[in-house]
């Protein structure tokens, strides 16, 4: 645990976000600027700062998780198709120095854009329970 990382902080010690799944090593929950509706992330449970830092076994976890979710949140977005991505240094758009993969659904008839959306902490409550409603049809 990092005090100063607020996804130690905020998501694994405060649960201050609205969560999706977890397991011993890993999380999964809404980004709170999300690109498009359904924009999750998934991180390793303890800090790890980027791909070259992050300890394999949970490397593997969260891309597990990753792909786990990739379908439930494909169909509970009706998105036509996903970007899963994780960004290393600051040049490369990485802003939260704590490993975390992207899953970003897409549709087909919006622009492919990389621009934060602005949204509220109900709306994402709201698509994390429909998020949730599949994955407990399919475990
Ligand atoms: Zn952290």
């Amino acid at each position: 645990m990092e005090e100063d990382c607020v996804f130690c902080r905020e998501v694994i010690g405060r649960r201050n976000a609205s969560i999706i799944t977890e397991n011993d090593m890993a999380i999964s929950f809404m980004d709170h600027a999300p690109v498009e509706e359904g924009h999750i992330l998934v991180i390793p449970k303890k800090h790890f700062r980027d791909i070259f830092t992050v300890d394999e076994q949970y490397y593997l976890e969260v891309h597990k998780m990753a792909r786990k979710l990739a379908p439930i949140v494909m169909k509970a977005t009706g998105a036509d198709g996903m970007n899963i991505g994780q960004n290393n240094g600051r040049c490369a758009n990485q802003v939260v120095f704590h490993y975390h993969v992207h899953v970003i659904p897409r549709f087909c008839e919006r622009r492919l854009s990389w621009d934060r959306k602005g949204t509220t902490a109900e709306e994402l409550e709201r698509v994390a329970k429909t998020i949730k409603s599949q994955l407990c049809s399919v475990t």
